[in-house]
């Protein structure tokens, strides 16, 4: 007997040296559908928080995926923000640093080096990049922000009449149908789509049928809404506060109810007489259809009768919130119905199982926080954005993970999904091992941060960069006149509201922040302070 025992192992073991008898086919190569949204807050999804609004469709990518608790963006603004997730690095590296300086288009892209390892690459929606990147089979794009009703797409280079309906209804439509083209092509190549979203970026016009009831609607108020942005003197200084939106373009009271428009909306620079927000609302309307007009006008008129009602008076501030957060949720809610008309068409063609579906923003919102609408500023709200990832291949459903995880990840985690090698310059990390459930044991501790845009232009923010981690965030202001620094402790303050650099029970947290700070400048290539 105890002869025999080896004599079986050997055996049983000779076998596990053969080939199997049966080989398991690869995968095929997955297809990628990149959904982004622009300004969409986390606290606006309810797979994060249902506080604000019920969003089943986007819930789905989360409740079937990997939804990322701590995501972030490395520069909070739209255009700088689609530079960084296209080519993977940080602003000062790609150049597009700002939504006024240029894009090189000639840059190394994730679509185009998917595109030359065969993927068939598209774009619809807005992009916001004023050279198109290149690497695009198919390209259906808004000009500049693209507007709520009756917008104008560019095709391939064409721009096309403009198109009747509702902007995120109708980029969803250009989306389907070059889903249904890829199916009936009956070819094996995968694609990468890129369905980007302009809603809900200002002025949140929200769709005609999502208009009645709206008025109705309450939110509950954020407890720092009248902050005093006391010991925060850039936060003080900028002008994204909802008591001076325009009240025309933003909170939809038209010239009949006021005029001019009263509000900054974050334009104080320019200085223009010919600057005519009013008027520019009404140009706006002027773009709806007949059967449009008529669906806004009981809403136009309710809003301008309760404007005149509390115009001037302490109930003010809150009736403009609650009118921000009522267009801008119905904005959100057009986004969730088109991507549920989208998953849904994954589910029927028999796609949904191999292919990666991403959501995302390309950075989070102020609603309402400190006062605010916008973003730009490295506080939390802005700072972060959703991410939630469904791959029901690899990626167990309902799981969550909460990791510091970048914007800059996103196209190494794809090249990683489909086979191929990221440059070496690239610096994010591929994400495929938090979407298998292994963080790697190295990974990073803390994320970087750099806002450009100069103070004389939109919201006044002064630049800054900074330093977070999971508990602990310090900024560094750099413009003059509003230089200095701030210290976060996120744990006991998730407001941000205590501002506590001076504070001697945190000193050796500044001082390990302020090193980390240096040491990521030179890892990241950071040319100057
Ligand atoms: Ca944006």
């Amino acid at each position: 007997m105890r002869l025999l025992l080896p004599l079986l192992l050997l055996l049983i073991c000779c076998t596990c040296d053969r080939a199997p008898e049966k080989e398991i086919p690869p995968r095929p190569r997955p297809n990628i559908l990149f959904i982004m949204s622009d300004d969409h807050a986390q606290r606006a999804i309810s797979a994060y928080t249902d506080e604000l609004i019920h969003t089943p469709n986007l819930d789905r990518i989360a409740d079937e995926g990997m939804l990322f608790r701590n995501s972030f963006v490395t520069n909070s603004i739209c255009a700088p923000s689609r530079a960084a997730i296209l080519t993977g690095k940080y602003s000062h590296l790609n150049g597009k640093i700002d939504n006024l300086s240029p894009f090189n288009p000639d840059q190394w892209t994730f679509p185009e080096a998917l595109q030359r390892a065969g993927y068939r690459t598209s774009l619809i929606g807005k992009h916001h990049l004023k050279a198109l990147p290149r690497g695009f089979d198919e390209f259906y794009g808004l000009i500049g922000q693209g507007s709520y009703y009756s917008p104008v797409f560019v095709h391939n280079g064409d721009t096309l009449e403009a198109a009747e309906g509702y902007t995120s209804t109708l980029i969803t439509d250009y989306a389907l149908a070059e889903l249904r083209r890829s199916a009936a092509a009956e070819t094996d190549q995968p694609f990468c789509m890129l369905y980007w979203h302009k809603a809900p970026h200002r002025n949140w016009m929200p769709d005609t049928s999502d208009l009645p009831g709206l008025l109705d609607k309450r939110y509950p108020l954020p407890a720092n809404l009248r902050d005093d942005y006391q010991g925060r003197r850039a936060a003080e200084h900028a002008d994204m506060r909802i008591a001076d939106m325009f009240t025309s373009l933003d909170l939809k009271v038209t010239r009949d109810y006021q005029y001019p428009d009263p509000g900054t909306g974050g334009a104080t620079f320019i200085k223009d007489p010919q600057f005519d927000q009013a008027s520019n609302f009404q140009r706006q309307l002027g773009r709806l259809t007949p059967a449009q007009q008529r669906a806004w006008e009981p809403f136009l008129k309710r809003v301008g009768e309760e404007w005149l009602a509390v115009k001037g008076t302490p109930a003010e501030l809150e009736w403009r919130y609650q009118r921000y957060l009522q267009d801008y949720l119905a904005s959100v809610k057009s986004v969730d119905d088109n991507v549920g008309r989208v998953l849904d068409y994954l589910e029927e063609s028999g796609l949904a199982e191999n292919t990666i579906v991403i959501y995302t923003s390309d950075q989070g919102f102020y609603l309402g926080e400190h006062g605010w609408y916008d973003k730009r500023f490295m506080y939390e709200e802005s700072h972060r954005t959703p991410l939630m990832i469904r791959y029901p291949a690899v990626v167990k459903a309902g799981s969550s993970n909460e990791d510091l995880v970048l914007n800059i990840d996103l196209s190494a985690t794809l090249l990683d999904f489909a086979g191929l090698t990221p440059p070496e310059d690239l610096q994010g990390a591929s994400l495929k091992p938090l979407l298998e459930g292994q963080t790697p044991e190295d990974w990073r501790d803390d994320i970087y941060y750099r806002y450009y845009q100069q103070m004389n232009s939109y919201h006044r923010v002064a630049r800054h960069e900074g330093v977070r981690d999971e508990r602990y965030k310090l900024i560094h202001f750099t413009e003059e006149g509003l230089a200095g620094y701030e210290l976060y402790d996120l744990v006991e303050d998730p407001t941000e509201m205590n501002n506590r650099i001076d504070d001697p029970a945190l000193e050796a947290v500044k001082t390990r922040l302020l090193e980390r700070l240096g040491k990521l400048r030179q890892e990241l290539k950071v040319a100057s302070k």
